[in-house]
């Protein structure tokens, strides 16, 4: 009867909350045990200019590959690791192998993630400093990457770290704009180097009039409040010549290329040069 089902049903739901809080247990364990072993990478995805086709900076992503083979996404376990406090460790791993790696590619900016709880950490700055020291990396050649979440709750310290990020040359963007709670008051409250346009807009823009009036709108904004404009998620050559007519800065996406290990953008640089460098003015040379 009724009872009976709903009861049933209740247990089920109980069972699935327990397999679920269970492997995200085992998953923070395995990520603890990841990162002591060594076991993350770093992939790096080119972002390029859009008039002057060159690749200005790379955005540094975390992949892990555990021992049996199976990849796990960042998407799964960057939201365990901030539940669970791994996320400074791992945030300082991330920051301090970017930023080893910029010394490879003297042309770029490194773009580094990192989360509200990584951000929130009361000696963040002085850890990034210490970073940059051991390095011996130029703060202006890193750039950080927030997104409108770390805003959320309390932030005049969130303000302050930022405050203190570009005082000392270090670049801030603000990342996947759009997507999340978007205030305009951020922006008005903190002067962002860079706005990233979420990919959402992107994806929806295929002869979307609305999608297309908002990322105008977007680019129009932060050129106004003299911020470089990056679209996320470039996957068309139609959408790179909506971004050029626009006037958009900067454009980052598979069409581009994929995020890279550090041989493939070794080599990705290299040929990019070759085929696009010097090339400054000619039009949709994108193949
Ligand atoms: P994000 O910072 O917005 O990074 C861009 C994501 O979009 C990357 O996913 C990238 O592979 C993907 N992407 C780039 N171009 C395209 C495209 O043309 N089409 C599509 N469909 N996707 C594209 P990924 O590497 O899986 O990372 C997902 C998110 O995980 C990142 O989003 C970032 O929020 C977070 N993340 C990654 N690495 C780190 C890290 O080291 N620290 C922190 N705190 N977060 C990280
Ligand atoms: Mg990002
Ligand atoms: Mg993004
Ligand atoms: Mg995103």
């Amino acid at each position: 009867d009724a009872k009976e089902n709903g009861r049933n049903r209740r247990s089920f739901f109980e069972a699935n909350m327990e397999d679920h809080v269970q492997s995200k247990d085992k998953l923070s364990r395995e990520l603890r045990m990841a990162l002591k072993n060594d076991e993350l990478t770093l992939a790096y995805q080119p972002q390029s200019d859009t008039a002057a086709q060159r690749i200005v900076s790379v955005e540094a992503l975390a992949r892990w590959t555990k021992e049996d083979g199976t990849v796990v996404s960042p998407a799964q376990f960057i939201p365990v690791a901030e539940e669970t406090g791994l996320i400074n460790e791992l945030g300082l791993w991330v920051l301090n192998k970017a930023c080893a790696k910029a010394h490879d590619w003297p042309d770029v900016v490194m773009s580094v993630n990192v989360s509200p709880n990584q951000f929130k950490h009361p000696r963040f700055v002085e850890k990034v400093m210490a970073i940059l020291a051991t390095n011996n990396l130029a703060p202006q050649r890193l750039e950080i990457e927030v997104t409108e979440s770390v805003f959320a709750g309390r932030n005049d310290t969130v303000l302050k770290s930022l405050r203190r990020l570009k005082n000392l040359g270090i670049k801030v963007a603000l990342d996947d704009f759009g997507s999340g709670y978007s205030s305009l008051s951020y922006l008005r409250r903190f002067p962002f180097d860079t706005l990233k346009v979420d990919r959402d807009f992107l994806s929806d823009m295929d002869g979307n009039p609305e999608a297309e009036a908002i990322i105008v709108s977007i680019i129009q904004l932060g050129k106004a409040l003299g911020m470089t404009i990056v679209a996320e998620g470039i996957e068309t050559i139609e959408q790179i010549r909506f971004l050029q007519a626009h006037g958009c800065h900067r454009m980052q996406g598979y069409f581009i290329s994929q995020p890279l290990n550090e041989t493939d953008l070794a080599k990705f640089l290299e040929d990019f040069k070759k085929e696009h460098g010097g090339d400054f003015g000619r039009e949709f040379a994108f193949k």
